[in-house]
């Protein structure tokens, strides 16, 4: 022993004392003895010395050794207590005992007193060390607990043969039992959801003879119908009984996680369904959230943009300073504004950017939510249209064109009158001259009305002519291909209409070509619209292919699979009002020619090897130099 021993030795005897004092020095102790012999000093000693086991005395003049003993026992209640008496009554001693002595030892047998002393401090300090064990563990029990209760988690153990199942408070609490409840699996069963019972009842059946670790998620049902999401996880351990296995597992409620998980995945469904690019930042600008609108106009994906700094990523340039745009958006809660922003292909590119700040339960800033809309996009757009109500107003002209072949009978019909009557005013006219008196009067009237009737017919052809006339032709460099998926664009639906389907081939790097673009556009819808109207009956293909010739000319083919050119007439087809149809007007290929031919190119037609007919035209590959001839 390092320390002395202090002994605490209530004795009125001084011999008794010294006695004691050799006895414990001749056995070798190292010991301090702290001696008192009243009630008083006991007490005073108790309270204020450091004691390690108490000898008493156990009659005393002023106060006898069971007080001393309860009085101990009070304070100190694990402190080892050994009377050493001369007398002590067999039932005195078994009382002493009784209420928490040590032990006893009588001054006749005083060579028991070291031996029991050793004794009783060996089991004092075993007695220590368990009530620290058990305090640790009652600690540790208590940790647990709180834990489980913290984590949602609860414990349980489960004998696969015996069926025995233990569970910890708060597996108790999961399963919505009254605290105590003893679990079994019927009450299990119980628990679970109606549609989940029989996959448990299967678990149950495999895991009983399989015996290896399982992780499961499945939903329990209270009896007041609120359904919990759990998941569990065991692990086999070995048994009591050798023949079975104890699972001790745990079982965590994810109720709360599974629907915010429910409510993320709603956010996110709708926040996909949106053409606009949202991502989350956090107030790190780091990207916690990148819908698929992100993905589409950004480049990346949301499993490479998520984590990533949303400055670096998009390397933003703002219309203000960002300490402004910050201050705004911490005192109003939003910003507004056009950023430009790098997408993966270093392409930049203009969105209108929203931002909202968002804020905890506290209240306290926690991530910005960015919705960004390219208004490149809607430029595009805007353009686009623009250039298709173009097309609308050119196409309502073409229409006109044709329609003068519908027109072409009562025109002629009206042309055909003035000129009639011209012709009769003349031979008037003759007649009065070739009389033997000529009437030089009435010849000149005539001939003045023979000039009205000329200029009427002059007048009804201007009147046509202007129908399809454009104010200035427009000269400029045009891109064949943009032309010919512009027609497609526009006579998808007609096509639709007619069960026929577009493909077209269009050569690349093509060189462009100096002509009237409405012009252009005019010829392949006419060739278009006519592939079309030959296979309105069967349905079929049209086939639009742009190439070029070795001579370097544009050469531009339309092809169908229709009812094919009408025979022997191959050539007819070109003339002015040859149709063919009933409607038809007879004009469109013979305008076409002209148009193609005033561009320098040619036009013309032959029959397929198969069905339908092919139209091919050419245009100069290079800019053209000579003037426009009149169409
Ligand atoms: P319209 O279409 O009004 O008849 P067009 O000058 O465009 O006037 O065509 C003249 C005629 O040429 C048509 O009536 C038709 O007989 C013939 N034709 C034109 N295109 C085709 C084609 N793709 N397949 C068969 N015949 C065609």
């Amino acid at each position: 022993m390092t320390s002395p021993l202090r002994i605490l030795l209530l004795e009125d005897n001084s011999t008794d004392a010294e006695l004691i004092q050799d006895l414990l020095e001749t056995d070798g102790l190292f010991f301090e003895i702290t001696r008192v012999q009243t009630r008083v000093e006991f007490e005073g000693a108790l309270n204020n010395v450091a004691i390690d086991l108490i000898l008493a005395d156990y009659q005393l003049p002023s106060f006898d050794g069971l007080s001393a003993l309860n009085l101990a026992l009070r304070t100190h209640p694990n402190l080892p207590f050994i009377f050493v008496s001369g007398t002590l009554g067999e039932e005195v001693a078994v009382e002493a005992l009784k209420i928490g002595a040590t032990d006893y030892v009588l001054k006749t047998s005083l060579s028991r007193l070291v031996p029991s002393m050793r004794r009783a401090l060996r089991e004092a300090g075993q007695r220590t060390e368990r009530r620290k064990a058990e305090e640790a563990l009652r600690r540790s029990e208590m940790t647990l607990a709180e834990a489980q209760r913290l984590s949602h988690t609860g414990s349980f153990g489960w004998d696969v043969l015996s069926g025995e199942i233990n569970w910890s408070d708060e597996t108790c609490r999961i399963f919505g039992c009254a605290p105590g409840t003893k679990p079994t699996t019927d009450l299990v069963v119980e628990r679970t959801h109606p549609d989940d019972r029989m996959l448990l009842r299967k678990m149950i059946d495999r895991t009983s003879i399989v015996r290896a670790a399982f992780t499961t998620e499945r939903r329990l049902m209270m009896p007041d119908g609120v359904i919990k999401h759990v998941r569990v996880v065991a692990h086999p351990a070995a048994s009591d009984n050798p023949e079975s296995v104890l699972f001790i597992g745990a079982i965590t409620d994810i109720t709360s996680r599974k629907r915010a998980e429910e409510t993320l995945q709603e956010q996110a469904n709708l926040l996909n369904l949106t053409h606009d690019a949202i991502f989350v930042h956090d107030l790190n600008e780091i990207i916690t959230y990148w819908n698929r609108g992100a993905e589409k106009l950004y480049g990346w994906t949301g499993e490479q943009a998520k984590g990533q700094n949303a400055f670096n990523l998009l390397k933003p340039a703002f219309p203000a300073p960002l300490e402004e745009i910050t201050s705004e958006l911490l005192q109003t809660g939003h910003w507004e504004g056009e950023v430009v922003h790098t997408r993966k292909d270093h392409a930049r590119l203009t969105v209108e950017s929203r931002w909202s700040l968002q804020r905890d339960a506290q209240g306290t800033p926690v991530a910005v939510l960015v919705t960004n809309s390219d208004i490149g996009d809607r430029k595009l757009a805007e353009r686009e249209r623009e250039r298709l109500r173009q097309l609308e107003a050119d196409l309502a002209r073409i229409n006109r064109v044709s329609m003068m072949g519908e027109l072409a009978a009562s025109l002629a019909h009206e042309i055909k009158q003035p000129i009639t009557a011209a012709a009769l005013k003349a031979q008037a006219c003759g007649r009065w001259l070739s009389h033997a008196m000529p009437d030089v009067t009435r010849a000149r009237e005539v001939a003045g009305e023979m000039i009205t009737d000329v200029m009427r017919a002059g007048a009804i052809i201007d009147r046509v002519r202007s129908l399809y006339a454009r104010s200035a032709p427009q000269w400029e460099l045009i891109d064949i291909n943009e032309i010919i998926r512009e027609m497609t664009a526009l006579l998808r639906d007609l096509a639709i209409r007619n069960a026929v389907s577009i493909r077209t081939e269009l050569a690349v790097g093509i060189p462009s070509t100096t002509a009237d673009r409405v012009q252009v556009q005019q010829v392949l819808m006419n060739l278009m619209i006519n592939g079309i109207e030959a296979m309105k009956d069967s349905g079929g293909e049209l086939t639009v292919v742009s190439d070029r010739t070795e001579d370097h000319q544009l050469l531009i083919s339309v092809s169908d699979s229709g009812i094919g050119l009408p025979a022997n007439e191959c050539e007819h087809i070109f003339d002015a009002f040859f149709t063919t149809k009933p409607q038809g007007a007879g004009m469109g290929l013979s305008i076409s020619r002209r148009i193609i031919e005033s561009h320098g190119g040619r036009l013309w037609a032959s029959p397929n090897s198969g069905r339908g007919a092919t139209f091919r035209f050419t245009l100069p590959g290079k800019a053209m130099q000579s003037s426009r001839h009149a169409v």
